[in-house]
């Protein structure tokens, strides 16, 4: 186990020059201090989780010491903000301070959010609040022990730095981390600046470094395009299946790595409703809940526009077919699994429709009807669940075709059923009125809720003694939470 002053820096990106990013140093907080840390995260760069505690810790996620080795930037891109292009957007407040490798030879992209002004800062401050960097925070670890691909985050320092957004408060940073920053947006910032060069050695460089194995391809770049495809694919079938709501895939929060990246109004789903928006500023529902699937294909042909100088346009077109089949193929697999089914078979798609459809009208809790699904016997769960819904009729037309579809699948003990089903289906979600919970704690100087839930969401599928408060149904005042949209 490391040190702090012990990682060791290689950095990549800085490299490509200056087309590519400016030297930014961090402005510091006042009066740095730990508000929370992720000792999963510190793992993945082999340092010991008790330097979270240290003043040093705090001071370099503060933004008041670096090490000799690292080399921050703020990165330039632009991107499709709503479906209107943007033609320079950039770290306006983040700065990649340089990437870590591990023992394991993994490259960690170390990157401090809220870290003051930057050339690409248009009108904003640079800053991050408390409340969006805790959210940001618990959002990408708790995503990530869910199985949904994700930036992961360090740690969050709280300070006396005020900030001004609806009103008055305080500044934070969050140490984000990933194997690349890079962003769809990226290449588009290339392409409709006219950059050929730059744009060719930005391919190289994601192509080298995050997708060798498409050298072997006859079209190497073609190969790599297509692998984006297919991992955005998965990632979108992973937030349907679990509830997962961004609020803002603009392209330039789109990760060119497929994980989930930049963390705004985001939510999980409460009760189940397809046309849930989180975004209260996405007045038209661009962003909703069920339009995830398509706007992921959007933002793919913004990208393989933006590759047009590569790749031919039938080509792309073609890599493009694959998303809406690869999307399905994934979805189904997974809330297969959530239902306990081992087996495929022709009507399972129509049996899940079918679900959701009676959930959607019955205000039904998503997370917990499929962990209580799993909790007994296919026929015992679903005499219990039955009361959760309006349309009895059709809940019980849906539980016939479930018991026997359970039947059909297999001969397995309840015991098998439960353990297999509970451990895709969570027990515990990040959901907004816990987020507001902890929040609300943490403005006021008290920790230890951020602390309890981010470890409380570090095991979803496991549970913990004691954890009871946090498996439940929002209170009324938690339920239509307006998150602010300003951050
Ligand atoms: P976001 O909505 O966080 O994805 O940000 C969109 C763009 O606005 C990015 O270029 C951000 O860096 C920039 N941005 C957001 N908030 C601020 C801020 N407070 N100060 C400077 N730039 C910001
Ligand atoms: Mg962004």
């Amino acid at each position: 186990m490391k040190a702090l002053d012990e990682l060791i820096f290689d950095n990549r990106f800085a490299r490509l020059g200056d087309a590519f990013s400016t030297h930014v140093l961090p402005e510091p907080l006042d009066n740095p201090r730990l508000v929370v840390a992720s000792n999963a995260a510190m793992a993945l760069l082999d340092l010991d989780p008790a330097v979270a505690e240290t003043p040093l810790f705090a001071d370099i996620f503060g933004g008041h010491k670096l090490w000799a080795e690292a080399e921050p930037r703020a990165m330039v891109y632009s991107g499709h903000q709503f479906g209107g292009y943007t033609p320079q957007l950039g770290d306006g407040r983040g700065l990649l301070l340089g990437e870590v490798y591990n023992q394991a030879g993994e490259h960690w992209d170390l990157h401090l959010k809220g870290a003051g002004q930057t050339p690409y800062s248009r009108m904003g401050d640079g800053r991050a609040v408390l409340r969006s960097s805790i959210r940001e925070f618990l959002a990408s670890e708790a995503l990530h022990a869910l199985g949904i691909p994700s930036s992961r985050a360090l740690c969050v320092i709280g300070s006396d730095t005020p900030v001004w957004r609806e009103k008055q408060e305080r500044g934070a940073m969050v140490l984000r981390m990933a194997h690349s920053h890079i962003r769809f947006g990226h290449f588009e910032y290339f392409y409709y600046t006219k950059k050929p060069e730059q744009q060719k050695a930005l391919a190289e460089h994601v192509l080298s470094l995050h997708y060798p194995e498409c050298r072997e391809q006859p079209e190497p770049y073609l190969a790599m395009f297509r692998a984006i495809v297919e991992r955005n694919a998965e990632l979108i079938a992973k937030w349907q299946a679990y509830g997962f709501c961004h609020g803002v895939m603009n392209t330039d929060n789109m990760s060119i790595l497929g994980i989930t990246f930049d963390f705004g109004p985001f939510a999980f789903l409460d009760d189940f409703d397809a046309h849930f928006i989180c975004n209260h500023s996405d007045h038209e529902g661009r962003y909703s809940f069920s339009n995830q699937v398509p706007i992921g294909q959007w933002n793919l042909s913004a990208l393989a526009q933006a590759l047009t100088p590569f790749i031919s346009v039938e080509a792309l077109t073609e890599a493009l077919g694959l998303y809406l089949p690869l999307y399905q193929a994934n979805y189904l697999d997974l809330m297969r699994r959530r239902l306990g089914l081992t087996s495929a078979e022709d009507d399972d798609q129509k049996l899940v429709e079918r679900l959701l459809k009676l959930m959607q009208n019955s205000g039904v809790d998503y997370t917990l009807f499929f962990r209580r699904l799993g909790d007994e016997s296919a026929a015992l769960a679903v005499a219990k669940l039955r009361d959760d819904f309006v349309d009895l009729a059709g809940f019980d037309a849906w539980a016939e075709l479930y018991k026997a579809r359970v039947a059909r699948d297999g001969d397995y003990s309840e015991e098998q059923r439960r353990e297999r089903m509970h451990a895709v289906n969570p027990l515990y979600i990040l959901r907004n009125y816990l987020a507001q919970n902890a929040i609300t704690a943490a403005e006021s100087g008290d920790y230890s809720e951020v602390r309890r839930l981010h470890e409380v969401l570090s095991k979803p599928f496991e549970e913990q003694a004691g954890m009871e408060q946090y498996a439940q149904r929002p209170p009324d005042w938690g339920k239509h939470l307006e998150i602010s949209c300003s951050s």
